[in-house]
């Protein structure tokens, strides 16, 4: 029999062609913790099959993630919904600013839809209304891994959401609702998926990562043979054994996180730690509802340097708080002194729309704000440039950012978190590429960065 044989010969492969999918363009505003909605955000559309598009034109939606922390982020959001509109005018509003979905739709009525932080099925609702998926067994593929939008060497972690402290100047509270704390094991095993797909450095994120676990009373959850407990100490020694670099942030000074410091002397988390103390004077820890025990806190700082003499401390300030005096903020200044921390950010006062502290009595003048925040910033470059030139002469592990055409590379040393630290620049790094971990001689430094050659292969 020929036919079968003929049928075969002459069936020619049918080529199936797939429609395409729509595209969604991505605007993520604020802090980390929206990056990591905003990745979780894209992982989910991308696994629907969508696709993603790097500019305006080329979206068939485009989805902005907005942040309301302060009026000025507020503004940034606004700005940011104005430009999408205007370049592409197909506009999904999601992220904290959410919750103000009125301001919004003041200053654009045609944006698509608008949903809050953490509302991802209304989000990936939103964009399938406004850009349909059209029917093909073929496109619904699920992506191997999250879809990422920091650079592949380092992963924001985020290990809880919300915060039960009602901080005066703070609307996080009401916009992201009380704790809510991920199982360890869900989060050991995000860790190391990361790790599996290239991650060196994993940076943990939360409102309060000090807290972690207490709605949940610390519940343990087997992981590889042993139970680990939904708490800070646990969970950062368990992450430190799966081998890429570990950084706390957003730690608030509770008396347990104590604990962890022997864990960077181990070397199983980095000796670092992001503790917004926001200020040291009593009666404005009080009138920010923040814990005023700023004496103590210098002890513990003194007691943690002889367990980890290199443990980079950074921590954030407000000047300019509703009834902060002369007085007060000399206060800060001589506890800065001899805190010595080797980073800090700070902010002027600014009343963000439904915070308690706006109704707060004393308002300090903009020009007094602003000549606190001077001197504030004056005396910790010159607290930073003397810790920096002390490590001169010192050789430090340093995480690589990037490299350059020249044979220079960026980095970062322990003591730096990304985007928001100093960083180290590297002269002589041929060869070197994004995420190596190399020792680098420290030449010189300045007020906030370092400079070195790597030594040693
Ligand atoms: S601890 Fe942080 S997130 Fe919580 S209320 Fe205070 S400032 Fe806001």
């Amino acid at each position: 029999m020929t036919f079968a044989r003929e049928s075969l010969m002459c069936a020619a492969p049918m080529a199936t062609i797939l429609p395409s999918p729509p595209k969604i363009g991505m605007v993520s505003l604020g802090c980390p913790k929206n990056l990591v909605d905003s990745e979780r955000i894209l992982t989910k559309l991308r696994a629907d099959g969508y696709a993603m598009s790097p500019d305006y034109a080329g979206a068939d939606v485009v989805l902005v993630n907005t942040c309301g922390f302060l009026d000025s982020a507020k503004e940034e959001s606004l700005e940011a919904i104005g430009e999408a509109m205007a370049e592409n005018g197909r506009v999904i509003v999601t992220g904290c600013m959410g919750k103000e979905a009125e301001t919004i739709r003041a200053r654009f009525p045609n944006v698509l839809a608008i949903t809050g932080a953490h509302q991802y099925e209304d989000v990936v609702g939103a964009v399938y209304d406004a850009a349909p998926m059209p029917p093909s067994a073929f496109l619904n593929l699920v992506p191997e891994r999250d879809l990422k939008l920091t650079p592949r060497h380092y992963s924001y972690l985020k290990i809880s959401e919300g915060c039960n402290h009602r901080c005066s100047f703070c609307i996080i509270p009401s916009l992201r609702g009380d704790l809510v704390s991920r199982r360890p094991d869900a989060i050991l095993r995000e860790a190391e998926k990361l790790i599996a797909a290239g991650t060196k450095e994993l940076l943990v994120i939360s409102q309060d990562t000090s807290a972690y676990g207490v709605d949940i009373k610390h519940q343990p959850r087997p992981w590889k043979g042993e139970d680990v407990r939904a708490h800070m100490t646990d969970l950062s020694r368990e992450l430190g054994k799966l081998g890429a670099w570990v950084r706390l942030h957003y730690v608030y000074p509770y008396p347990h996180v104590d604990h962890v410091i022997p864990l960077m002397a181990e070397g199983l988390v980095l000796p670092y730690l992001d503790i917004p103390f926001q200020h040291a004077s009593r009666p404005v820890l009080r009138a920010m509802k923040r814990p005023a025990n700023e004496a103590k806190i210098l002890d513990r700082i003194r007691n943690w340097r002889v367990i980890e003499p290199d443990i980079a401390i950074r921590s954030t300030f407000v000047v300019g708080f509703p009834g902060e005096t002369e007085d007060d903020f000399k206060y800060l200044m001589d506890w800065l002194e001899e805190a010595r921390l080797d980073r800090v950010g700070a902010f002027r006062f600014e009343p963000v729309e439904g915070a308690a502290a706006n109704d707060l009595p004393d308002p300090v003048r903009e020009e007094i704000k602003e000549e606190r925040y001077a001197r504030l910033m004056e005396l910790t470059a010159r607290i930073s440039a003397e810790k920096l030139q002390a490590k001169i002469g010192r050789t430090l592990d340093v995480i690589i950012d990037e490299v350059d055409e020249e044979g220079g590379a960026t980095g970062r040393s322990k003591a730096d978190a990304p985007e928001i630290d100093g960083t180290v620049l590297l002269r002589d790094a041929e060869g070197l590429k994004q995420g190596d971990i190399v020792r680098v001689e420290i030449e010189d430094a300045d007020e906030h960065d370092l400079f070195g050659v790597p030594v040693g292969g």
